[in-house]
This record gives C-alpha cells, sequence and structure tokens, in this order.
C-alpha cells in the first residue's frame, strides 16, 4: 500500500480538495449499510471517511473508483455528511499524486473531454450530426425562446441518437421555440468533476458560460439530469439569470394544461426507473410518473426499490467511462427485475441509465422481450410521430 501522508499535510490536503465533511462523521456505518455496492459485492465508504480523517489515502485502493455518488448514502447520513464530497477530494488528490493509476478507460474519456469537449474523442464539428435533416436551427435570441442541450451520449452515441431527435421533434411538435448551440456546446463536465478532474472540469464549465453568455441564453431544456444538477449547482451565477429544466419538467407542464396531444394508445405495460440525478439528486418523481400515466394504454409500474429508494443504474461518479465486471453490474440486476415484472419497455430519463440498460439487454439477452427506452421516445410514439 502507498499512503499518500499519513500526517497532517494528507489532512489538509482533503480539506482544500473540498472534502473536510468528514469532520461530522460518526462513523456509525449507515452509509456502508446504504451503499448499493454491497449487494454485489464489498464497499466500505465509512472506513474510507476514517482513513480520509486521519489524512490517510491509499492511493492504490482502486475502491476509490467504485462511488458513482448514487447520494443513496448522503441522503440518509444522521450527520448529513457530503460522502460523496470526500470522495471526489480523495479522487482528485489521486489524480494529482498518481495519474496513471487512475483506470485507462477513464483516462481516455478524460483526454478526449480535453481535447474535443465530449468523451468519445470525435470532432466537434460533428456534435450536431444527429440533428441533420431535422430543420433545427442553431440558437437564435431573436428568434429562440429556450436551447435544448442535449448532453453528448444523445450527441454522439449511435444507440441514443434518436433520443436527441425524438426530443427535437416533439419540442417542435408542442409549439417550442428552441434552437441548439451544436459545435459551441461542450460536455457540462459532470463525470470529469465527480472524478476528480477540477481543472478540466473548470475549463468545460467556462467554454459553455461563455457559449450561453454570447447567444443570450434564457432558458435551457436538458435530456440528461446530469446536465441539470451541473447546471443548477455547479455553473455559479447561471441558475439565478438561465432558467434550467429537465425535458420531463417541460412534458409534465403540458400535461398539466391538457397541451400534450398523446392521442396513440400504446398497449404496453411500461417499469420507470428512477435516474439517481432526476430523484434523489433534485426531487423529480412525480413529473416523468405523471407523463407516462397519461399515455393512453400504458399499464405503469415502479421496480421494486422506487423513487427515494431507487437502485443506482451504475453509470455516475464517472464510472460509465470506467468497467464494471460481470456480476456486478447495477443494470443488470434492474433489467432482470423489470422482465420478471412482465414489463414491455423499462423507461427512463438519463442516457446514463440508457446506455447502461441497452448493454445489460444485450449482454443478458433479453432483447426479445425487454424494450429500453428515454420518455421522450414513448412520448413521440403516442403523439402518433415515432
Ligand atoms: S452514515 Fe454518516 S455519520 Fe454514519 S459513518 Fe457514514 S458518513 Fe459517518
Ligand atoms: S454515493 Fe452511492 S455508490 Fe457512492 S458511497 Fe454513497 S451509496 Fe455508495
Amino acid at each position: 500500500m502507498e499512503y499518500l501522508a499519513p500526517f497532517k499535510e494528507g489532512i489538509d490536503l482533503i480539506r482544500e480538495a473540498g472534502g473536510d465533511a468528514f469532520k461530522l462523521c460518526w462513523q456509525c456505518s449507515l452509509c456502508s449499510a446504504s451503499c448499493p455496492w454491497n449487494t454485489v459485492r464489498t464497499f466500505m465508504p465509512h472506513k474510507m471517511i476514517c482513513q480520509s480523517r486521519y489524512g490517510l489515502v491509499d492511493l492504490e485502493d482502486e475502491d476509490w473508483w467504485l462511488c458513482s455518488t448514487c447520494n443513496m448514502c448522503v441522503s440518509r447520513c444522521p450527520r448529513g455528511v457530503a460522502i460523496t464530497d470526500i470522495i471526489r477530494a480523495a479522487r482528485k488528490i489521486m489524480l494529482e499524486f498518481q495519474y496513471e493509476r487512475a483506470p485507462a478507460s477513464l483516462r481516455n474519456a478524460m483526454g478526449s473531454l480535453s481535447s474535443e469537449g465530449n468523451p468519445w474523442g470525435s470532432e466537434r464539428s460533428k456534435r450536431a450530426v444527429w440533428a441533420e435533416n431535422l430543420g433545427i436551427q442553431p440558437y437564435s435570441s431573436d428568434q429562440h425562446e429556450v436551447l435544448y442541450f442535449p448532453c453528448c451520449v444523445p450527441a454522439y452515441d449511435p444507440k441514443l441518437g434518436s433520443v436527441a431527435r425524438a426530443t427535437a421533434t416533439l419540442l417542435r411538435s408542442t409549439g417550442a421555440s428552441f434552437g441548439i448551440l451544436g459545435e459551441k456546446e461542450s460536455c457540462c463536465g459532470e463525470s470529469v468533476r465527480k472524478a476528480g478532474h477540477e481543472s478540466l472540469f473548470e475549463s468545460l464549465r467556462k467554454s459553455n458560460l461563455a457559449a450561453f453568455k454570447e447567444k443570450e441564453i434564457k432558458e435551457i431544456i436538458v435530456t440528461s439530469p446530469h446536465c441539470l444538477t451541473t447546471f443548477k449547482q455547479e455553473y455559479p451565477g447561471l441558475d439565478g439569470e438561465t432558467k434550467v429544466i429537465h425535458l420531463t419538467q417541460y412534458l409534465a407542464d403540458l400535461v398539466e394544461k391538457g397541451k400534450l396531444p398523446l392521442n396513440k394508445s400504446l398497449h404496453k405495460r411500461i417499469v420507470y426507473h428512477d435516474p439517481c440525478y432526476l430523484g434523489r439528486h433534485n426531487g423529480i418523481y412525480e413529473e416523468p410518473r405523471r407523463v407516462l400515466g397519461s399515455v393512453p394504454g400504458v399499464t405503469l409500474m415502479d421496480e421494486v426499490e422506487c423513487r427515494e429508494n431507487s437502485l443506482c443504474c451504475g453509470g455516475g461518479g464517472g464510472r460509465i467511462w470506467m468497467e464494471t465486471v460481470k456480476g456486478q453490474r447495477f443494470s443488470d440486476i434492474l433489467v432482470e427485475q423489470a422482465v420478471e415484472m412482465g414489463a414491455d419497455i423499462l423507461v427512463t430519463a438519463c442516457p446514463y441509465c440508457l446506455l447502461n440498460f441497452k448493454d445489460s439487454v444485450v449482454t443478458s439477452d433479453k432483447g426479445n422481450v425487454l424494450e429500453v427506452k428515454d420518455i421522450s421516445e414513448v412520448v413521440l410514439a403516442a403523439m402518433g410521430e415515432e
């Protein structure tokens, strides 16, 4: 084992990196008991908090990279310890002292974010390829009221391009006056911040803030709950001047006003998955249910653990760019449960969940019995515009 510094300097480094929440900890271990990793392996956040309290960060301990920042432990901690801030601080120190020991796939994603503003390394000029032939305009404050910000995953991953296209189509069909940033858009930076790369996050934030300012953006609709959280909580000043909402909030508002034309019956059994960053991080539980519940012919079901207790898909905290071994994937468990419940479609509202679920459906050979869809795709189908 190689420890960072078994003395005061180690404690100072964790404090400076934003992790001094450890001083509140009682070591009751409720966080470890709440953590979903302990359903598939052993993972003890309370022990790591104890280590950090004494300035001890084992630079070789790969467990620091496991946390998906699902917020389950934070929501249950009796002392209000910002556990994920401590983990982020430790990761920051690990990246600073031993960058080469970070998971290789994460380092690749960070390199691509640094050069092209997206985790795949695809050219920045291709960021709006998903929108080709849809007639979507670049945002202009003279013509548009809303910016649609699709997130890197729907913008670049061919498996999720349909999500960005469905969202843009239904925004137009419901009368939203919107444009996109195209190649001026960068990743919101959420995953690299949670992975501890503060300087890279800062450069992505600056790039997006400059684009928002130049275009005089007043309202943003996002597909990803991770973008939502980052813009609202980690882009200081933005939320005061610019309204940021998730697509489910926009759709739920239309449902309430009777302005969402859902006139095609789908005859499907749907299980809805609460993404951690929409639910536990933002308290958005009712809106997606209100939307899906208003689709004709849908039988809407909750997961075995839902709302505040929803099981993480495993993709937050930068883990979407890291390998998870077979047998330890939370998304496999959730897909299995949806199949056992007799669902036709597993629906969610987060690109990371969608990526993980689609992967689990393929690897568990359930593609013939279960579809995985974003809420935008279901709504579009119910509008008869699929
Ligand atoms: S639940 Fe909170 S108080 Fe208890 S060990 Fe975890 S961080 Fe400490
Ligand atoms: S945020 Fe989630 S994954 Fe991370 S330690 Fe807490 S419960 Fe475990």
